[in-house]
Parts: C-alpha cells; sequence; structure tokens
C-alpha cells in the first residue's frame, strides 16, 4: 500500500525525520490560505498521487503569493498525471537547496533482504542513474535485526562519498530513517530528494513509503491510508470478501471457476473482441473457486458490476466440484439482491455437474439480462458483441 507524500511526511515528522511544514488543500481557495499559513516568501505546491516523477510532468511549482499559490494550484489540480488525477495538493515552504541526495531502503525480495541505496547524487530520476552511472549509487546489504546502526549509517555516508562535514548530519537521518522503516513495517522508504538547505540542515524534502499489507492488523492508523480510487478500492472489496480479483483494463466482466479455466476465458473473450468496434477486452480476473457458493457468487457479481467500465459480463462455469445448479441459484438471487444495480446483461455458459437443472433455474428465472449460451466460443462472441454494442 503506498503512501502519499503528505502521509509519508507525516509519518516521517512522527519518527523525527527532518521535514519541512506542509500545509494540504483540495481547492486554489485552500492553497491561497495554506500560503499564508506557512509565513513563507516561496512556497512550492506539491500534486498528491502516489507516482514518482510529478516535477517532471508539472506537479511541483515553486509560487511567490498566495495569489500565485492559488492560480498554480489551480493549474495543478486540472493534472492527470500518469492516468492519476490530482485531487489534493501540498504547500511547503519553499526549501534553499545546497545540495541533493538520493536514500532509500527497500526489500529486496530477490536477494532476500533489505538494502539500502544511497547516493550524493539525488533529485533525478534514480533509474536513469543506475543504469547510466551504477558507481555512484550505493547498495549496502542490511541485517533485518541490526538495520541502520551508527556504524551500518557512517559505512552508508562514506561509501556514498559525502564530505566529512556532512556525514554526521546524513547518517543520523538515515539511522531515523530505519526506524521509520522498521516500526511502520515499510516495504519502501524512499527520498528523492534528501536535501541540504542553506544552514546546513539535513531535510527530506519528498517522501515516499509503501506499507507491508499483510501487517494491517497490528496498526489501526493504516484505516486513513486507503486508495480509494475506484480501481484499487473493488480490489480492496473484493479481498474482503475472500474473493481472488484482479482489476484489468478491458469492459467485460469475467467470472470463472478454477484459475485455468478463468485465464482461458479472458484469453478466448480478448480474441472474440479483437475485430469489433472498441475492442472490448476482460475488466478483470475472478476465479470462484472450486466450491462455490451462491454467496460466493452473488459477491463475485457485485464486485464486478459495480465496475463503471463494465459493459456486460460472462459467467463461465464447469460445474465439478460445484454444481452448476447452485451457480444457477447464485446468479438468479445476486440479481435480486442487486435489483436496480444490476444494468449489465450476463452471459452465461454452463456445463459438466447438474448442467441441466442449472439451465432450467435461469430458463425459469425468465431474467431479462441473462442470456445462455452452451460452448465457451459462442459466450465469448455473444459477451464480447453486447459490450461493444453497449460502449
Ligand atoms: P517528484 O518529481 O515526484 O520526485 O517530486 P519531488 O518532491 O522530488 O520534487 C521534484 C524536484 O522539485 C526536487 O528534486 C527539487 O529539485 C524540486 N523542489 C521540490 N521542493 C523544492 C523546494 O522547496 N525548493 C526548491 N528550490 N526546489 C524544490
Ligand atoms: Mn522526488
Amino acid at each position: 500500500m503506498d503512501l502519499l507524500e503528505y502521509q509519508a511526511r507525516e509519518l516521517f515528522e512522527s519518527f523525527g525525520v527532518p521535514v519541512l511544514p506542509g500545509v494540504v488543500a483540495t481547492t486554489p481557495d485552500g492553497a491561497r490560505e495554506a500560503f499564508g499559513q506557512l509565513d513563507s516568501d516561496v512556497a512550492v505546491v506539491k500534486a498528491q498521487v502516489r507516482v514518482g516523477g510529478r516535477g517532471k510532468a508539472g506537479g511541483v511549482k515553486l509560487v511567490h503569493s498566495a495569489d500565485e499559490a492559488e492560480s498554480t494550484a489551480s493549474e495543478i489540480l486540472d493534472l492527470v498525471i500518469k492516468d492519476l488525477p490530482v485531487d489534493t495538493v501540498m504547500l511547503s515552504p519553499g526549501a534553499e537547496i545546497e545540495a541533493e541526495y538520493y536514500f532509500s531502503i527497500l526489500l529486496d525480495r530477490t536477494a532476500g533482504t533489505y538494502l539500502a541505496m544511497c547516493s550524493v547524487e539525488g533529485g533525478i530520476d534514480i533509474e536513469t542513474l543506475a543504469v547510466e552511472r551504477p558507481e555512484a549509487l550505493v547498495k549496502i546489504e542490511l541485517d533485518p535485526v541490526q538495520g541502520i546502526t551508527a556504524d551500518v549509517a557512517r559505512e552508508i555516508v562514506e561509501q556514498a562519498g559525502f564530505e566529512e562535514g556532512d556525514r554526521n548530519g546524513v547518517a543520523e537521518v538515515l539511522q531515523k530513517l530505519w526506524t521509520v522503516f522498521r516500526d511502520s513495517d515499510a516495504t519502501l522508504v524512499e527520498v528523492n530528494p534528501l536535501v541540504k538547505v542553506a544552514s546546513g540542515d539535513i531535510v527530506a524534502l519528498d517522501a515516499k513509503i509503501t506499507l507491508d499489507e499483510n501487517a494491517e492488523f497490528r496498526h489501526d492508523s493504516w484505516d486513513n491510508y486507503h486508495d480509494t480510487s475506484a480501481a484499487v478500492d473493488l480490489e480492496r472489496q473484493a479481498r474482503e470478501l475472500d474473493l481472488n480479483y484482479v482489476k484489468l483494463d478491458g469492459n467485460v466482466g469475467v467470472i470463472g471457476n478454477g484459475a485455468g479455466l478463468v485465464m482461458s476465458t479472458l484469453d478466448v473473450v480478448e480474441r472474440a473482441g479483437k475485430d469489433l468496434p472498441g475492442q472490448p477486452k476482460p475488466a478483470n480476473f475472478l476465479d470462484i473457486g472450486g466450491g462455490a457458493s451462491s454467496t460466493v457468487m452473488a459477491n463475485g457479481l457485485r464486485i464486478i458490476m459495480s465496475d463503471p467500465q463494465v459493459r456486460a459480463v460472462l459467467v463461465n462455469v464447469f460445474g465439478g466440484i460445484t454444481a452448476c445448479s447452485d451457480v444457477a441459484q447464485g446468479i438468479v438471487s445476486a440479481l435480486k439482491v442487486l435489483g436496480d444495480e444490476a444494468k449489465q446483461p450476463i452471459v452465461v455458459r454452463l456445463d459438466g455437474n447438474s448442467v441441466d437443472v442449472g439451465k432450467a433455474i435461469l430458463t425459469e428465472a425468465e431474467h431479462p439480462l441473462i442470456q445462455v449460451e452452451s460452448t465457451m466460443d459462442g459466450a465469448a462472441a455473444a459477451v464480447a458483441k453486447l459490450a461493444s454494442e453497449r460502449s
């Protein structure tokens, strides 16, 4: 789970990591007020989106008056950065930057260890630095129990090539960043840039934190951190219902039983939609599993139908342990519960255990949204056509 910069900044602050004041605003007017609150001649207005490279995308701008704060915030709040609409900005006093450094702690899954990365050349795109001048980026494996002690911090700043006069100040901040990483159950803490300001102080000017969702049970405060954007929210709701759901980009909702069947259903839908207007594609992966009950089917349909991108739904079930009659019953009762919320047509293909009873249940229901097909290819063609017509 990724935090927004202002949330990460607050966490930093609570652990004693030096940061600049930050005031959040969601309107141009709020930004004008925030500028006043900061009591500084210069401020920086920063887009709060869960993605890097905001600066390059025009999402980080210096302003010199309340008027300018308002107009600049208005521009930034209209931006969409890497597909993410900006709905919040943070204002901070403008820093007089003497030098920009890079520092991060991350879980290196390949190496099976924690890793600290540090460079005296920060502020820029770190991926580029890592490729073009790898020697400028120091990587040090961390012992998960001892983390960044004074000695380890010393080793990092020496290897990274900080000047003698800056080493103590930076080392102290690195130790604090380790406590943020450890005590917050993070998998990433990245500061780019970590800066030296005119006074010589070391300050974290940007803050990126990824938290390990497996540790959520022991952090009540994390409730505030959830990304409420539509796609992430759907995945979250699905997880709470124990559904095996992954959001995809298309407009055909897909439900099946068994990961293999669902994967091949995605392929078949994609192929069926390829030459149709609007090129309908799968909107999700959803495996309702082997012993799927009608409740599971109802939950799955509800999640899929609440995805605003979905134009039509395909239910593809091969009854093994699951009886097709249960699946059919699940579809019918789900539609009853959903009522007017169910707007998209549902193409159903059932085969295997109790298929005849299942089909009979669907026929008897005479629901206007349900269309039964008897082959997987036929069902894929039908649902792709519906999605294409309705997009
Ligand atoms: P990112 O582009 O998403 O990584 O956003 P950052 O917060 O890292 O900001 C991008 C760049 O803007 C930084 O590397 C700095 O060079 C610059 N910047 C950010 N805040 C300030 C500031 O207070 N004063 C000055 N002069 N530059 C800033
Ligand atoms: Mn940055």
